[in-house]
């Protein structure tokens, strides 16, 4: 018999929602199953009828980049009683559907928890009744569930982050540096209130990303009895030091050490009353709820809905129910029950005020966060301690541009200055180290870079030839520079490999030198994400959903180049979250057998209807057939189907204002790395190392392992993580295998 699996979306809605639909419904299609979209969550599964509505590949054409969720959402108190779910299970029994995927936050996901553990009861006693037939009772003996957590909060335990989070991320970060522009031009002072009734992560980590002054959450309340004093007091030394805005970030359940509520309006009124302050008040509210989702969010749902899918058809299992996240970059199943109990641990902690345990089951990540933004927070630096040597460090940016590299130097400069150490920045990369273009920043230097896109520093992809190496070992001895931190991209690597391997002939060299990944390109070896990737991916889908919106129009197909150089990563992960037909990678290249099937694949889809066709390649896909050559080819033989365009995106890629995930990563890695140099400066041989997010933790890679990992052919690492999601963006992008073309509208 074939399964038949219902896929309904819950609770508060979240962007990213349509997403896991789409990839529900299309894998189940691709593996022979029947799919059921239930509108209006439990309360359409109550209702039946066409509530319940089997769906085939098209219906979910289309919606990848919506915000909300097209089969609707609703809070169902009827669900919640035995009865409505008793009329529940009788509606799935009688749609022949014993497997169902659940969108939704942990109310939700506690619904369909018990609606499976009651299955076997609730069918019995609708086979008693005469509600269905005995043989129907025996056919679905059991309900196996998916549960995919979807909520902007991040609040759900046993994923690092639920389907939503960053996108209302990214909705409260460009608010702030909204806010920030306006707050600064008039000395203001603000607080905002963001969402997160149990679980402060959007207000953590939007205060980090934007470079606010204060942040109040429910998990870690401040510590002292009078904290208004305390918090008064860093805002007006800021003030005293230069600072022109006063942003505090306030979660929605942010709460003091005996429990009682801190709202956004107490704030403002201790910073009127304590500090004379012009402040106002700003409460995001359901702003941080809507629009597209972010790249991030719509490929977390693509993977975890077609995972959630397989789970439910995996032949050991036995009824079970899982919740499909994302941990530690990989997609994961973990028993739903286990997830449902840590999370609800949570907030017994929080509720009964048991701080310390709340913030120890958030997790060591969250806690460095934390930390990080207590010290990032500081109008000045702690007192250094005078028993502890005072390291000289200088750090520089190197190869092409990238998002972050401004919000990378801020951070090494507050955190290595808040460690008692003095930092040096190398103006224009390795050819300012050449020039001895160097100069010593402090606390303030680099105030107000946290937003900033591009690097004020300078950039450039300047290697040094042998023949330098004497000049820039003066300039380093003659600033007694302890210690190396590059921030940026394969060049820069190359350039610090170069000083590394010369470390006997020039003592200056005999330094720890850091590379912290800095790149659109995510080519760089010991990391699976380098920080400027997120930001250029999402200016990528970004200009892919206006394209697609123009191709639409007229029956076109677009090829459109993005950037990347011999690293498919952005034109496979744009390519996934734009929806696109096809994605040419320059690990796979390109043959013309490949060209001849994509006409015939175009040819097919037109011809049943469809009225656009996406092709994403990467610029270095293949040297034989550029982009023009591709267009000139689908022209030619699209005849009257179809005509087609060329985009060749360029720089757009590596401007802009860095997305918080981009922010927030140079952020942690520039403690990482002003740790790493403190540890090994002054030893005899001092290690260096690059740093890098390996499985979603802080990794160092020694140099002599990294230069093993790099493709020196290619210029990207030998191994590449994100190739094992080809055959799911693959499958994706087929077009309708359930439509026959007999069926179907034919254009031509
Ligand atoms: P979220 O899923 O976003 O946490 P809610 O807590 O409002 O949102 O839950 C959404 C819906 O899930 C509820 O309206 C209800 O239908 C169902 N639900 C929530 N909690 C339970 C429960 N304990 N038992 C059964 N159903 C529940």
């Amino acid at each position: 018999m074939t399964k038949r699996i219902a896929v309904l979306t819950s609770g508060g809605d979240a962007p990213g929602m349509n997403a896991a639909v789409r990839a529900v419904v299309r894998t189940a299609i691709w593996n022979g199953a029947e799919i059921f979209a239930v509108y209006e969550g439990y309360t359409g599964l109550i209702e039946g009828g066409n509530y319940i509505k089997r769906f085939k590949w098209d219906n979910v054409g289309g919606i990848l980049h919506k915000g909300g969720t097209v089969i609707g959402s609703a809070r169902c108190l009827e669900f919640k009683e035995r009865p409505g779910r008793l009329t529940a299970a009788e509606n799935l029994v009688q749609n022949g559907i014993d497997a169902l995927v659940v969108c939704g936050g942990d109310g939700s996901l506690t619904g369909a928890n018990i609606l499976r553990t009651e299955w076997s009861g609730l069918l019995h006693e609708l086979a008693e009744n005469g509600r269905i037939t005995w043989e129907q009772r025996v056919a679905h003996e059991k309900l196996t569930i998916a549960g995919l957590a979807g909520s902007i909060d991040n609040d759900l335990c046993g994923t690092d982050m639920t389907i939503g989070a960053d996108t209302a991320l990214h909705r409260i970060v460009d608010a702030i540096d909204a806010i920030s522009s306006t707050a600064a031009s008039h000395q203001r002072a603000f607080v905002v209130e963001v969402m997160g009734r149990r679980c402060g992560y959007l207000a953590l980590m939007s205060a980090i990303a934007s470079g606010a002054d204060w942040a109040l959450i429910p998990e870690s309340p401040p510590n002292l009895d009078d904290w208004e004093a305390k918090m008064c007091d860093v805002l007006r030394q800021g003030r005293e030091r230069g600072r022109r805005d006063s942003i505090v970030v306030v979660a929605e359940g942010a709460q003091d050490r005996h429990g009682q509520p801190i709202t956004s309006d107490y704030v403002r009124r201790v910073l009127e009353e304590r500090l004379g302050e012009d402040t106002r008040v700003t409460i995001l509210g359901h702003v941080q709820r809507g629009g597209s989702p972010t790249v991030f969010d719509r490929n977390l749902s693509t993977l975890t809905g077609a995972e959630a899918v397989q789970a439910i058809l995996d032949p050991t299992n036995d009824g079970e129910a899982f919740l499909v996240g994302i941990t530690a970059n990989r997609i994961t199943r973990i028993p739903l029950e286990q997830a449902l109990n840590d999370t609800k641990c949570v907030y017994d902690a929080i509720n009964s005020q048991q701080y310390n345990e709340a913030m120890n089951l958030r997790g060591g990540s969250f806690n460095q966060a934390f930390r990080i933004l207590r010290t990032l927070v500081r109008a000045a630096p702690h007192k250094r301690d005078p028993s502890k040597k005072q390291m000289r460090f200088a750090l520089l940016n190197a190869g092409a541009p990238a998002p972050g590299m401004n919000t990378a130097v801020r951070a090494t400069v507050r955190l290595g200055v808040d460690k008692g150490h003095r930092i040096f920045a190398i103006n224009h990369g390795f050819k300012g180290l050449l020039k001895g273009d160097i100069e010593e920043f402090d606390w303030m230097s680099a105030n107000g870079w946290v937003a900033e896109g591009g690097t004020e520093i300078g950039t450039n992809r300047y290697k040094p030839t042998t023949a330098d190496l004497y000049q820039i070992a003066r300039n380093l001895e003659q600033h007694n520079i302890d210690g190396l931190l590059v921030i940026g991209g394969w060049s820069g690597y190359e350039a610090a490999l170069t000083l590394y391997n010369h470390r006997k002939e020039f003592r200056a060299f005999n330094i720890p030198i850091t590379c912290m990944p800095t790149s659109i390109d995510n080519d760089l070896p010991g990391s699976e994400l380098s920080i400027g990737t997120d930001t250029a991916l999402n200016n990528i889908v970004e200009a892919l959903d206006k394209i697609r919106q123009s191709a639409g129009a007229s029956n076109r197909a677009f090829v459109v180049e993005v950037m990347g150089r011999t690293c498919g990563y952005l034109a496979l992960m744009s390519a996934l979250a734009s929806g696109a037909e096809r994605v040419y990678l320059p690990e796979e290249g390109v043959t013309l057998d490949d060209l001849q099937a994509d006409v015939a694949m175009l040819k097919h889809s037109f011809r049943i209807g469809k009225r656009l066709g996406l092709m994403v390649r990467n610029e270095c896909a293949t040297e034989v057939y550029d982009t023009n050559f591709m267009v000139r080819l689908f022209e030619e033989e699209g005849g009257d189907l179809f005509d087609v365009r060329q985009a060749i995106l360029g720089h757009l890629q590596q401007g802009g204002t860095p997305s918080p995930f981009d922010r927030i990563q140079a952020s942690r890695q520039a403690l990482r790395c002003v740790e790493f140099l403190e540890e090994q400066a002054g030893k005899k041989r001092p290690k260096s190392a690059c740093v890098g997010l390996i499985n979603s933790a802080a990794k160092f890679t020694h140099f002599k392992e990294m230069e093993d990992e790099m493709d020196w052919d290619f210029d990207r690492p030998k191994e590449q993580w994100w190739l094992t999601l080809r055959p799911i963006a693959w499958m994706l992008a087929q077009p309708a295998p359930d439509v026959e073309i007999a069926d179907a509208t034919i254009n031509k």
